[in-house]
């Protein structure tokens, strides 16, 4: 195997004691966003670097925005490799966490604060990756790209989009690891890592329906608000057509591969039929959260958030309006999105797309894949690595315009049931072992990949 004299001279004790060093100083950084303050995170990242001798650069479109960006050069016969990650956070609500959401503290076996999960333990273990590699001087054949981003919880237009279309060349790269997949989850007790291979694009639009204004007292049935209800009571969950995708098949399908007999059928009937799948899946031995996971994978969704009308209780509005969160399968566009939507709840309503973004799907055969399910093998023989679609949106969006292939994958162990409702809600925490264990995975996919053909 390439490289496999690298292995060892490293000490794995050691890079996890400084991969925990690192996260709780990173977890004591207040980057919530709104406003962000990124550049805290990144000034402290260009001294990490620096330190090593690895020289590196802010950029952003204002001071407190910082994106940290650096690189390790190869020798050019491979096109480059990204690491990527954000290092903005979203809002705590202090009072109901247990340890400081800013506190990094340690305990029960495991780092506790906003981004734990999301994402600031993968903004250090990419970290980690680069400093051992260029500790140890692995001759890359890639140049390894180094980027922790701002903004992506709020879009990433002051970030990765940001960078993509102010200093493109900072990060053009074949390929890219980033957020969306890697953490190992159970399934009737067989164990399975989801790499994310497929993000849906947003495609969120603005519903409004006029009426005719009048008294409260007279009522009459030209009215906005009841034109809207009707409409907003078709947007049910299951209300778009099931359209299989590649990702999809082969989650389903890895998914199956590792299960008994009976179970396995079960799940291989979901992929028999775009028409009886949302059914097959209902009667699939899961939980109820994998199903409704699962039904959205399988279909573009409309789901709305936001409802406007009225101001004073005893008159008609004339306009009422809808925001709905909409979410679309990769290979559709907000035109083809919008025609499916149109067959389904008629021509009456005005739609009005706000920033629609691509959605994304990346091969499910390719040297990168292949390498981390090798990985992933030799670290967990018994589990299984399946692709997966994301039904939210990453960072993703702004590199694929480059060219990028894009896979989510930040390795971490199964640590329980619903560790990972833990992102983005109270108490978010990373347990040291997990931090430990990703941080080799991780290294070795990537000097595996870097150095090899
Ligand atoms: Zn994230």
């Amino acid at each position: 195997m390439a490289q496999s004299t690298n292995e060892n001279i490293i000490n794995w004790q050691e890079v996890g004691e400084e991969t925990i060093t690192h996260l709780r100083a990173l977890l004591r950084l207040d980057t919530r966003n709104p406003p962000g303050n990124e550049v805290r995170a990144a000034e402290y990242l260009r001294a990490l670097f620096e330190a090593e001798g690895i020289s590196g650069e802010i950029v952003g479109p204002s001071k407190d925005r910082g994106t940290f960006i650096a690189r390790l050069k190869g020798d050019g016969s491979a096109p480059p490799l990204l690491l990527m990650s954000h290092t903005d956070v979203v809002a705590v609500e202090p009072e109901q966490w247990t340890h400081g959401p800013f506190s990094g503290d340690i305990a029960g076996g495991f780092i506790y604060g906003r981004g734990a999960l999301d994402m600031k333990q993968m903004v250090t273990m990419e970290a980690m990756t680069m400093l051992l590699l260029h500790r140890a001087g692995v001759r890359l054949k890639r140049d390894v790209i180094y980027m922790a981003a701002a903004d992506e919880e709020c879009g990433g237009h002051e970030g990765a989009g940001w960078v993509v279309e102010n200093r493109p060349e900072l990060i053009r790269a074949e390929y890219a690891l980033n957020e969306g997949g890697g953490s190992g989850f159970e399934i009737g007790g067989c164990r399975y890592y989801p790499v994310q291979t497929a993000e849906k694009g947003t495609v969120r639009f603005r519903i409004r329906t006029y009426g005719r204004p009048g008294h409260g007292s007279v009522p009459h049935d030209e009215s906005a608000i009841l034109k809207l209800s009707a409409i907003v009571a078709k947007l049910t969950p299951d209300l778009l057509p099931v359209h299989f995708t590649n990702t999809l098949r082969g989650y389903i399908a890895g998914i199956a591969s590792a299960q008994p007999p009976d179970i396995a059928q079960a799940l291989q009937a979901v992929l028999a039929d775009e028409t009886t799948a949302d059914a097959e899946v209902d009667r699939l031995p899961v939980e109820d959260s994998l199903k409704q996971r699962i039904h959205a994978m399988l279909r573009n969704t409309v789901t709305p958030t936001v409802l406007k009308a009225g101001s004073q209780i005893n008159v008609i509005p004339s306009e009422a309006e809808a925001l709905v969160d909409g979410r679309s399968l990769p290979g559709w566009t907000p035109t083809t999105f919008l025609e499916e939507l149109r067959t389904a709840i008629g021509n009456e309503a005005e739609i009005a797309f706000l920033d629609p973004s691509t959605p994304l799907e990346a091969d499910l055969q390719s040297p990168l894949f292949n390498i981390i399910k090798d990985v992933l093998k030799e670290h967990d023989p018994e589990a299984t690595a399946v692709p997966f679609l994301l039904t939210g949106g990453t960072d993703a969006k702004h590199v694929t315009q480059l060219g990028t292939k894009v896979y989510g994958f930040v390795p971490g162990l199964y640590v329980g049931e619903g560790e990972g409702r833990r992102v983005h809600g109270h108490d978010e925490r990373v347990s040291v072992r997990s931090l430990q264990w990703g941080v080799r995975v991780l290294y070795e996919v990537v000097e595996r990949f870097a150095s090899g053909a």
